[in-house]
């Protein structure tokens, strides 16, 4: 019998824990549930439910919900090996924090997914706690689009990624754990050379953040009388639109070369142009692939998914407090705007980007180009962890 802990108690960990457990008949999870009134429902639900369910592919597949042990204890938390936080990237502090001191040389804790920036924070965190032996391993993206139906019990997976990149550090790591979390998740794991290429990788910072401003920015204020007039998010994207995207994936293709030049031999392949990634990613779900508009129009797995909103007296109202600005913008572009800052290229349509959302959400990072606005000190931009050389960024 093997123990994972997974760290986390919403839609990604509900699949997580079903996947893991379906994948290996002989694991159990420990699931570390630090917010006492999630720890006390999960664990009601599974002692009034003998099974766990997961919907994927219309099938229904169970698994006896005996093999989850729910604690809130970090000391048990730390008796796995292999612990997996499963957490929108503002919960990795604390559960980092609360994980540090009793980690150990044979621990490896991951981030699925690690959004940007992740190495600064754990680095930071795991040295403050003198915790120097683990090994850090952050994934490219949560490989399924997944959603909780009943709390504890069951979860639908709407769709699982084929291949998903991870970095690791320390780096030479990385191989050997790609081969275990390739058998763990049952998906092809890619090894990414460097924590620098996973976060510079993170397409959804562009993605997220660029439509809402190049989309959505005159729509703010508009009331959707009903559910059905709202609009579709990926698919609203238009020649306007796409513009905005491709400038900003262009300046992170120039902070790409610009470290790659500095330092030879330092490759990150996997730093494509938006267009390219949406290609790989997505193949023949993609219908029109003449431009970058048409890709995100005509992607069968955009169709369905809307602009975040939220209820208001006469319908509904977009919701800028939406995880892609609350999260893509601190653990995201505010961290590749560190990272240009750094190696001294300049990126106007992502500080665009930034000036504009952040002040959506009433939070300042950027006053004329530079890191200082009051906010910075909750983001992880390397500047946060006076990090402010390239040898510093890539060590
Ligand atoms: P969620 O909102 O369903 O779950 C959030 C969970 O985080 C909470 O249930 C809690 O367990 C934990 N948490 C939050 N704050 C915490 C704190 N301070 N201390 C300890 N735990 C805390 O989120 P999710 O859908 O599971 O998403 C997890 C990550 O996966 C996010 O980064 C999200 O953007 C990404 N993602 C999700 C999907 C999806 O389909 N759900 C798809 C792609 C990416």
């Amino acid at each position: 019998m093997s123990w994972i802990t997974v760290c986390g108690g919403g839609n990604g960990a509900h699949a997580l824990i079903g996947t893991l457990l379906l994948q290996n008949e002989t694991t159990h999870i420990r699931l570390y549930l630090p917010l006492e009134e999630e720890r006390s429902r999960f664990a009601e639900a599974i002692s009034s439910h003998s099974k766990f369910e997961v919907q994927l592919a219309g099938e229904v597949h169970s698994v006896a919900s005996n093999r989850i042990y729910v604690t809130a204890d970090p000391k048990q938390a730390v008796r796995s090996s292999t612990i997996i936080m499963v957490v929108p990237a503002f919960a990795h502090e604390a559960i980092l924090s609360q994980l540090a001191p009793y980690l150990t040389k044979e621990s490896t804790i991951a981030a699925l997914p690690a959004r940007s920036g992740l190495e600064y924070q754990a680095r930071d965190i795991l040295d403050k706690a003198g915790q120097n032996g683990c090994v850090l391993v952050g994934f490219q993206t949560l490989p399924c689009a997944c959603r909780i139906k009943e709390f504890g019990h069951s979860v639908i997976i709407h769709g699982t990624k084929k291949r998903v990149g991870a970095a690791c550090l320390p780096r030479k790591e990385i191989e050997e754990k790609a081969e275990v979390f390739s058998t763990l998740l049952g998906i092809d794991v890619i090894p990414y050379q460097s924590m620098l290429e996973l976060s510079l990788a993170n397409t959804g910072q562009l993605i997220h953040p660029g439509i809402m401003y190049s989309v959505f920015r005159n729509r703010r204020t508009e009331v959707f009388p009903s559910e059905d007039k709202v609009p579709l998010f990926y698919a609203s994207v238009d020649d306007k639109a796409a513009k905005v995207l491709s400038r900003m994936s262009d300046e992170v293709l120039t902070i790409k070369d610009t470290v790659e030049q500095k330092r030879p031999g330092f490759k990150m392949p996997s730093v494509v142009h938006l267009s390219q990634w949406l290609l790989e990613a997505y193949g023949d779900d993609i219908k029109g692939t003449a431009n970058l508009a048409r890709m995100f129009q005509t992607n069968q797995g955009y169709q369905t998914l809307k602009v975040p909103v939220t209820k208001v007296n006469d319908g509904y109202r977009v919701d800028v407090a939406t995880r892609y600005l609350t999260e893509d913008v601190p653990f995201g572009l505010l961290v590749t705007k560190g990272i240009a800052l750094v190696v001294g290229v300049e990126t106007p349509m992502i500080d665009e980007v930034i000036t504009n959302t952040s002040a959506w959400i009433g939070k300042e990072y950027l006053i004329y180009g530079e890191l200082i606005g009051r906010d910075v000190m909750t983001t992880r931009a390397p500047q946060r962890y006076t990090i402010d050389s390239l040898e510093g960024l890539i060590r």
